[in-house]
């Protein structure tokens, strides 16, 4: 059972839109696959079209109340991948978990004690380097870091790394980076390809070929509660993603060319303003996201 994390404090770099769309190709591919939703946020929850008021087992329950982790297990509309649905009350998990003993621990622990056995685990966490995030990342093997090609891509990765490593000296010694996933990108900028050389340099091989183009489809998809495999298999989003779980299984036989992505279902092209400290994948992301 490989347990990867998906990890980068910064919000809107693509984490969740990741995490579901790897797993679902991985469940595709085959494996067995369970994804972890512990964003209070719940948008991997409703990206695989689990309705965010009718759970009754999430990854709360099994946090903080400690039921078994196997009746949190809930099916998806893709035979081979199941989740563990976040909900509302892990707002308050942060918090609560303080005061308990062994609160890095939960997330593993619970792991170690489910029946059910999956080829890999995938954990959405959520945008910050809090104990929830502490939890994905002391019970993980792996992390996968999504980087957004924008300008200050590379602030806040010192950061990340330095809590990887506090995490490796304290709770988790083998962790390792399974890989880097360049996301958001547009090729008509040369913003896109300045911040993937820098990524390169500073990752080396650990960053995947293939790269996530910023693209309509990837944005409409978790409105309907699909990942993309399913809303739109004949996308560049969708090929882009499957291209990244051929890597990691191994089986990647396609070149990746830059050139793939110059299609109709970019995005409008970006305002770029180097001094203004918004996202630049607002005209593209928020206004038509799955919203909080
Ligand atoms: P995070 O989990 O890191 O906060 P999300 O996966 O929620 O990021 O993505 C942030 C926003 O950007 C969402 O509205 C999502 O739909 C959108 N988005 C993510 N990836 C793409 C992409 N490749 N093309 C277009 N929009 C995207
Ligand atoms: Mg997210």
């Amino acid at each position: 059972m490989k347990k990867i994390a998906f990890c980068n404090q910064k919000g809107g770099v693509a984490k969740t839109t990741s995490a579901i769309n790897i797993a679902a190709y991985l469940a595709l591919h085959g494996k067995e696959t369970l994804l972890i939703d512990l964003d209070p946020q719940a948008n991997a929850t409703s990206g695989v079209g689990i309705n965010k008021r009718e759970i009754t087992h999430s990854v709360y329950n099994v946090l903080h109340e400690h039921i078994p982790v196997d009746t949190a297990i809930t099916p998806t509309d893709i035979e081979k991948l199941k989740i563990i649905p976040s909900s509302i009350s892990l707002t308050g998990a942060e918090v609560e978990l303080v005061n308990v003993m062994g609160r890095e621990y939960r997330l593993k622990k619970a792991l170690q004690e489910m029946k059910a056995s999956f080829d890999y685990v995938i954990f959405d966490c959520p945008p910050s380097l809090g104990l929830l995030t502490i939890n994905g990342l002391a019970a993980a093997d792996s992390v996968i870091i999504p980087i957004q090609c924008e300008y200050y891509a590379l602030e806040g990765l010192s950061q990340l790394m330095q809590t990887l490593d506090l995490i490796r000296d304290n709770l988790n010694e083998s962790l390792f980076i399974e890989g880097v996933l360049m996301t958001l990108a547009d090729y008509r900028t040369n913003l896109t390809k300045e911040v993937i050389s820098e990524v390169r340099k500073y990752f080396g091989d650990k960053v995947y070929d293939s790269i996530i183009p910023r693209t309509v489809k990837l944005t409409e998809a978790p409105g309907f509660g699909k990942p993309i495999a399913i809303y739109d298999p004949a996308s560049i989003g969708a090929k882009k993603y499957e291209n990244v779980v051929k890597e990691m299984l191994g089986i990647k036989d396609v070149v990746e060319k830059e050139e793939d992505t110059s299609e109709k279902e970019l995005c409008p092209e970006p305002v770029l303003n180097k001094g203004d400290d918004t996202n630049g994948n607002q005209e593209c992301g928020k206004e038509t996201g799955q919203g909080a």
